[in-house]
């Protein structure tokens, strides 16, 4: 995917991605490119397709690239690895590594795509504000409380102890 978005993009402008799946994928983005969530060249956006947007980071121009199910046919080893179609116990690993060594491009599609201008919008860099629940600094475009404070920690974890150092 790397490779057909660079055949694709022009050579002189910085890219960013919008990777569309928390899996394997954005890890092979994070190795084969300088993009990492951390610098915020890679954004996921977790749609659950095996597919990532490749763009002018200024432009917002770029190509769509994502896996073809219907390229699947003729590699039946990846077809029922990749769709589950096999128990993993069943699976034959070499022969689902030598598919996906013959398949190279040939399983994904592309188009062009043009990324909206409020994604492309920088920030500005502002100084945190200190949460009047938590007294932890957040960045004040979250609202009046952190969003922690707002409710989010709520769907991921609770509050067992006081702290603990
Ligand atoms: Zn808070």
């Amino acid at each position: 995917m790397v490779n057909l978005a660079r055949r694709f993009l022009p050579r002189d402008i910085l890219v960013d991605v919008i990777c569309e799946t928390r899996k394997c994928l954005a890890d092979a983005i994070q190795l084969l490119t300088p993009c990492t969530p951390g610098n915020h060249w890679l954004r996921i956006v977790d749609t659950g397709r095996f597919s990532a947007v490749f763009n002018d980071k200024k432009k917002g121009d770029g190509v769509r690239i994502f896996l073809d199910v219907g390229k699947l046919k003729p590699f039946p080893a990846v077809d029922a690895w990749y769709l589950k179609r096999v128990p993993k116990s069943e699976q034959n690993l070499d022969a689902i590594l030598d598919g996906l060594n013959e398949t190279g491009e040939a399983l994904f599609s592309c188009y062009a795509v043009k990324v909206t201008p409020e994604i492309l919008q920088v920030r500005p860099k502002v100084p945190p504000v200190i949460c009047p629940v938590c007294g932890e600094a957040y960045p004040p475009y979250h609202g009046d409380l952190c969003r922690g404070c707002q409710g989010l920690k709520e769907k991921y974890y609770r509050r067992n102890s006081e702290a603990i150092s």
